[in-house]
């Protein structure tokens, strides 16, 4: 059985087959979670990225770890929040989507995802990990390789917010 957790802390600090980072569509790095992969994974990364030539919105592509312990990275572009009748919701579902397809083509065994656009791009983060719960439990309600998901927070607040949403009234 493949299993959800939430986790608070780095997500550059996971010893997990694959990470998802939460890009611009340049993947060439920027602030928050995407600037400290960056750091973290070294300038072979940027490298790397430059070759992908970019990524849309709601899209997702992959490149190695480098210096972190995960294997892959799993870049994908978040829809910066236009307060939520332009699509928002289901281009951020599809950020999942094809970040899910892209660990199963790549043999990932342990996954991790930061909240994609609740940070810069100003999705609410209450409606953002209901999105991402039930994406990731919908994917894995079906046939999959992965053994474990970890949603990533970085506050407290954050934490609460996904707990919530994960397990509704402390189910
Ligand atoms: P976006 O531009 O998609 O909103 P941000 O990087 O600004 O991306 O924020 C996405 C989420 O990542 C936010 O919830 C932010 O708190 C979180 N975050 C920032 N740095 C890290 C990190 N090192 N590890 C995990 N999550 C992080």
């Amino acid at each position: 059985m493949s299993s959800v957790r939430v986790w608070l802390g780095d997500i550059t600090t996971l010893d997990v087959d694959a990470i998802v980072n939460a890009a611009n569509s340049s993947l060439l790095g920027g602030g928050g979670v995407d600037g400290a992969i960056h750091r973290a994974a070294g300038p072979e990364l940027r490298e790397e990225c430059r070759e992908l030539g970019g990524c849309p919105t709601g899209e997702a592509r992959i490149s190695g770890g480098h210096r972190l312990f995960a294997r892959h990275i799993i870049h994908t572009v978040g829809p910066v929040w236009h307060g939520g009748d332009k699509g928002e919701d289901e281009l951020l579902a599809s950020c999942y989507r094809a970040s899910l397809a892209l660990a199963e083509e790549h043999d990932v065994h342990t996954l991790a995802f930061p909240a994609i656009s609740t940070g810069v791009y100003g999705f609410p983060i209450e409606r953002a990990a209901q999105i991402a719960v039930r994406e990731v439990r919908g994917h894995l309600a079906g046939p999959t390789g992965l053994d474990e998901v970890i949603l990533v927070v970085f506050s407290s607040r954050d934490e609460d917010v996904y707990r919530e949403a994960l397990f509704p009234h402390g189910e």
